[in-house]
């Protein structure tokens, strides 16, 4: 991939704030990173829980007197501020670092971290991080649940199903009624990868499992801190997104004229992440 590639296209995902590809395609060189900005602010959300905003996927911190439990870690060159950004709160250890998914976004100072913290996935995320050849992978994996428990703190994360990608896990505080979702909710559209494993199909059944739990708060992977209602009305738009491209296929309607629909009425734009990644997919997803 040309540099001019990579950095249009970068310039892309980082609009849409998910950067995987230019992340996977294009491993981070020390001088380019170096030059990268990180800019970030810090939100409370309890006492031992905060979330940290702004590049790539949100990460949240759960402090405990054993250790921090983190919550996903953006890019690689957003290392340095994320632990800023915890000394200034605690100074405990970080402990654990939980990847909700593979791109990286989300996992990017996975290798920073890896030689102090245990970093967990599910087994998938872990595999598309491997053929990925992106650095950090967890050495502890699971398939569809597994708990943390750190200074008498209780942290579960569950697979609920496909749906941004074919390993997406969320995170779920108990004690605090709180879900970290990574990016099975973020933007106001999905963003399904099909080259990761994602299906729109399964998508609004694996929020539904998610949203049997007891919670309150939402943190999405990007975007502001939300609501459950707000998880609601961003899980019935992806039903009507798949019912609605379903119906168009069933009336033959051209690929220009599901693309011209999908532009305007659900904000893909033609050169953004949604379409490149997830727009044929989703035709042939929908089509069989
Ligand atoms: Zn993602």
């Amino acid at each position: 991939m040309s540099r001019t590639l990579v950095v249009r296209l970068s310039a892309t995902f980082l609009a849409l704030g998910c950067a995987w590809i230019a992340y996977t395609q294009a491993p981070p060189q020390q001088g380019k990173q170096q030059a990268k900005q990180a800019n970030n602010k810090l939100n409370k959300i309890a006492d031992d829980l905060y979330e940290i905003e702004g590049d790539g996927g949100n990460v949240a911190v759960y402090i405990t007197n054993e250790g921090v439990i983190v919550v996903d870690d953006k890019f690689e060159y957003d290392f340095n501020d994320i632990m800023a950004k915890i000394k200034s709160v605690t100074a405990q250890p970080v402990k654990y670092v939980l990847n909700t998914h593979h791109h990286g976004d989300h996992s990017g100072s996975n290798e920073h971290f890896l030689p102090t913290a245990e970093i967990i996935s599910t087994a998938n995320a872990r595999k598309n991080m491997i053929n990925g050849k992106q650095p950090g992978a967890p050495r502890v994996v699971f398939t569809d649940e597994t708990d943390v428990f750190l200074g008498g703190k209780q942290v579960q994360m569950r697979y609920f199903g496909r749906g941004h990608t074919n390993g997406d896990a969320m995170v779920y505080f108990p004690a605090l009624k709180v879900l970290h979702t990574g990016d099975l909710m973020a933007g106001a559209s999905p963003l399904i990868d099909y080259s990761g494993g994602g299906s729109l199909k399964e998508w609004a059944a694996t929020l539904d499992a998610a949203m049997k739990l007891d919670f309150d708060t939402v943190i999405p992977g990007h975007g502001p801190v939300a609501k459950k209602a707000d998880m609601l009305t961003y899980r019935n738009n992806v039903e009507k997104l798949r019912m609605e491209v379903s119906d168009m296929l069933r009336q033959n309607k051209s690929r220009d004229e599901i693309a011209k629909v999908v532009q305007d009425k659900y904000g893909w734009a033609p050169t953004g992440l949604q379409f490149q990644v997830g727009f044929d997919g989703m035709l042939a997803e929908l089509k069989r």
